[in-house]
């Protein structure tokens, strides 16, 4: 039973064939992958290279203990660790063990399927633990096999120095490292990197999980900072189509302000670029401050009116508020979050995360999460004041 109300008129959305009543229910999708992973003991080199590092051992154990974290907790998407998968990771990745790649012929596509393909074996196998283990069975109901979304990080991780979180304090010399259109490359060049990030290995790969008739599996493009980039993603989406049958998408933007994506381009404008591509179900925000969110979703519900759209399902994950300081840190600081005083998890002073959450499913939005800092306690609150306890 849910325990929000709302006087909007309830209509039904659907997201991988699961029915989300629009303004009075949502599907919870989890938490932060890297804060998670550095709360289990993981340095924050290893949190961010866990990815692409899953033949080790302590990275697979820290990165499935997260998962089945978050499955216990009760969410109903699971997101693989795939979102930094990606080529310069090769480099850093060489560089850390004193190798260098500079000059080889190296397989980058080959390495963004092989690592993307185990992210996801890795999230499978949790989503089969977690069946297996009753722990699906709450209040005499049985909850639905969680979704597993492969995660696609922004071309902004490729830019040296960059940091995707919207909210952040850098060194101001970097600013031409943030404020160019399209991280100062072409449609092309953008449009390749998601072309490898959506090989035709991994759909074949995943689709071997799902099966024709998915309802388990999504692609997760996160942290879109830019109004080329969602054109890029769109284009690589279309042209895919026929082999992203049956399997849902989103795409989720980065907001440094209330109607602004991280380059400065509107958000209404992203999503009008959206609603020309059929094949993208859900859109939304993530890692963006939570006071922003509210006044976000206006612009989206807004602009898929006008656009006659409104049947698409709208995702929403902030981080927690903090401020990521994306430079080197000075004596004093101890850690890259910075709460400025207020507890900014708490929109308001009496609200937790999972109470803002509320007043966003009950603004339109249809799936919730979390992103930076936002861990497996927060999900579980979460949960249990969207499902009671139980399934939907
Ligand atoms: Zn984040």
């Amino acid at each position: 039973m849910s325990t929000i109300t709302t006087t909007a008129t309830t209509t039904t959305k659907y997201f991988c064939q699961r029915p989300i009543h629009d303004g009075t229910d949502c599907l919870v999708l989890d938490g932060a992958m890297g804060t998670t992973l550095a709360q289990a003991g993981l340095s924050e080199s290893e949190a961010w290279t866990a990815g692409w590092r899953l033949n080790e051992p302590k990275l697979r154990l820290a990165t499935k203990t997260a998962h089945m974290n978050f499955l216990n907790a009760g969410c109903d998407i699971l997101t693989a660790n795939t979102y930094r998968v990606y080529p310069e990771s090769v480099n850093l990745f060489l560089e850390s063990n004193g190798k260098s790649s500079k000059g080889s012929e190296y397989d980058y596509a080959g390495h963004i399927t092989k690592w993307t393909c185990a992210g996801f074996d890795l999230a499978s196998e949790c989503v089969d633990e977690y069946m297996a283990s009753g722990n699906n069975n709450t209040n005499n109901k049985k909850k639905k096999k969680p979704i597993i979304a492969v995660s696609i990080g922004t071309f902004g991780i490729t830019i040296p120095g960059r940091t995707e979180t919207a909210n952040r304090i850098y060194d101001e010399s970097m600013a031409d490292v943030y404020n160019k259109k399209g991280f100062g490359h072409t449609l092309p060049e953008i449009e390749h990197y998601f072309d490898m990030r959506l090989s035709n290995e991994i759909l074949s790969h995943v689709r071997n999980y799902c099966g024709e008739n998915n309802d388990s599996i999504a692609f997760a493009f996160e942290t879109c900072g830019d109004l080329l980039e969602c054109q890029a993603i769109c284009n690589v989406i279309e042209r895919k189509s026929s082999l992203m049958k049956n399997i849902d998408c989103w795409i989720t933007f980065t907001c440094s302000t209330a109607e602004t994506v991280d380059s400065g381009d509107t958000l209404k404008s992203c999503i009008e670029v959206i609603c020309q591509c059929p094949h993208i179900k859900a859109l939304g925000v993530n890692c963006t401050e939570p006071e922003f969110i509210l006044p976000l979703l206006k612009v989206i519900n807004t602009t898929l009116k006008e656009n006659n759209a409104s049947d698409r399902v709208i995702v929403v994950y902030p981080n927690s508020g903090e401020r990521y300081i994306a430079r080197t840190l000075t004596n004093e600081e101890h850690e890259h979050w910075k709460n400025d005083g207020a507890q900014k998890i708490h929109v308001h002073d009496d609200d937790s995360f999972e109470t803002a959450a509320l007043q966003w499913i009950q603004n339109g939005a249809n799936i919730v999460g979390g992103c930076c800092r936002i861990t497996h306690n927060d999900i579980e609150k979460l949960v249990k004041k969207v499902h009671g306890g139980a399934s939907m």
